[in-house]
């Protein structure tokens, strides 16, 4: 009986030993082979983040962890930008942050300065592969194990190669949702890189678009789409013939259940027609907001930036829009120190901002961009005299935002309440797009409520006295309650 005894012991000692050993020696390194972590860093403009945010579910799908850049991630993923000022300083800096982070992680650069600089980005230190307009949706596959080669890869074809349009929309890490529906933009202006960096103009299917939001609204947690794209108003060429207009696709769009709210994010002039603008005046969701590009309020620079109107042209859009809708929020771009841009051209520009209906600018200091036309021209604006002109129009934006949120104070609107907390207070947006501080309260988030506003504080967001319950529509903005 003691010898039976003790043959179980010895048994059950070397089963702790041998499972204990497995442990220690397998198992650790079957879940690092299996679950990679991945983080990305976005730089840029909302299609970038639909982009990104859609690049992280594929890698979620091949049973990839998404982490925050900081959490010592096996690979990055650095979506880049061409329009960021020092685009290359950016990303070189970024990349220093990941290796400081991990510093054996694998590292790789997409977005539109990728497909501009490939070489150049695939020679900064720490950097394994450059991925271009074409091969960005395909980096899992290309990519695939991710080890890190002795030498940077890059893949990055021609931009004519980059035809075909891929879906995207963005989730879960803002409460509104970019969903991307067109691509790419045959307009060459004559300062832009962005044909360069994302080829022609190209649109997804409305059939598929529309399938997106479905799928969207079914999650039943965003409220809010924004319509994305480079040039969006030309939306509907697909294969190279138009198919479609952008009018259908918001008609269409106006009908998906479950979405409250959707937004036209920025749209051409020339192609903002009066049927568009007369359709959101009176859609059940499209909310009273554009942002139009501008860039020059003179015809002599328009020309030369080879932009498709003229400055009358713009004021008659504006007026349509406020014709139809008095409270609509309307952003515009503007492009300072552009080539030949005199002292007399500015001030035209800014007497023309000055006295159009418009709520806040969006001022860019021009910069020379390789491969533009722009660069063809010789009489060049010193740096100092942009920076002015810059100020100048920031100072400009300034009072139009203040003046544009003085005429809703004492409104009702209805706010979209964001996650976001700071100094016991949160934020959100009303449908014409004025910044709204409340109270934190996170029964608020992702919320949207019916408010008063009320008065704005020392930060410029607007204040709102009570958030009231009602069946007040979405996109209207009223003196009462009573709507007719
Ligand atoms: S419309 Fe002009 S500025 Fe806008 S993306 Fe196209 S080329 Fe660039």
């Amino acid at each position: 009986m003691q010898m039976i005894l003790l043959c179980f012991r010895v048994k059950y000692l070397l089963e702790i030993i041998f499972f204990s050993k497995k442990n220690l020696t397998f198992a650790p390194q079957k879940l690092k082979r299996e679950v990679k972590k991945v983080a990305f860093y976005t730089l840029g403009c909302k299609l970038n983040y639909s982009e990104t945010s859609t690049i992280a579910r594929q890698f979620e799908q091949k049973g990839y962890q998404k982490v925050d850049f900081t959490e010592t991630p096996d690979i990055f993923i650095i979506n880049t930008c061409s329009v960021t000022e020092n685009a290359d300083k950016k990303c070189k800096k970024i990349v220093k942050e990941a290796r400081a982070i991990s510093p054996n992680a694998y590292v790789a650069i997409i977005g539109c300065y990728a497909q501009l600089k490939p070489k150049e980005i695939s020679e900064i230190e720490g950097v394994d592969a450059v991925l271009g307009a074409a091969e960005k949706f395909r980096l899992i596959e290309l990519l695939d194990g991710f080890v890190r080669p002795p030498q940077a890869q890059v893949f990055a074809s021609n931009i004519e190669q980059a035809t075909n349009f891929h879906h995207s929309f963005s989730y879960g890490d803002r409460t509104r949702t970019f969903l991307k529906v067109q691509d790419g933009c045959n307009y060459n202006c004559s300062f832009c890189t962005i044909p360069l960096a994302r080829g022609e103009s190209r649109s997804d299917t409305l059939e598929n678009i529309l399938a997106k939001a479905k799928e969207v609204a079914q999650t039943g947690e965003v409220k809010e789409i924004v319509l994305t794209g480079v040039n969006t108003g030309d939306y509907g060429i697909i294969n190279g013939k138009r198919v479609h207009r952008f009018i259908d696709l918001i008609r269409a769009l106006d009908e998906v259940e479950g979405i409250e709210r959707f937004r036209i994010s920025s749209i051409e002039p020339n192609l903002l027609t009066d049927e568009i603008i007369a359709f959101v005046a009176q859609s059940k969701k499209f909310v009273p907001h554009f942002h139009i590009p501008l860039q020059s309020g003179n015809n002599k620079i328009l020309r030369l930036m080879y932009r498709r109107y003229q400055k009358e042209l713009y004021a008659d859009r504006i007026r349509q829009i406020k014709t139809l809708m008095p409270h609509c929020c309307i952003g515009v771009d503007v492009i300072v120190g552009f080539p030949s841009e005199t002292n007399e051209d500015f001030l035209e520009t800014y007497n023309f901002l000055n006295e159009l209906d418009i709520s806040y600018l969006h001022v860019f200091t021009y910069s020379e961009r390789a491969n533009t036309d722009a660069l063809k021209i010789k009489e060049i604006v010193p740096h100092k005299v942009r920076n002015e002109r810059s100020k100048m129009l920031h100072i400009l934006s300034d009072k139009k935002r203040r003046f544009f949120y003085e005429q809703n104070i004492g409104k009702i609107a209805t706010v979209l309440f964001e996650n976001d907390v700071e100094n016991g207070r949160m934020h959100g947006f009303t449908q014409n797009y004025i910044r709204v501080s409340a109270k934190y309260d996170p029964l608020l988030i992702n919320e949207i409520k019916t408010v008063l506003l009320t008065n704005i504080d020392t930060n410029g967001f607007m204040e709102v006295e009570e958030v009231v319950e009602s069946n007040f529509p979405n996109r209207i903005i009223s003196n009462s309650f009573t709507v007719a």
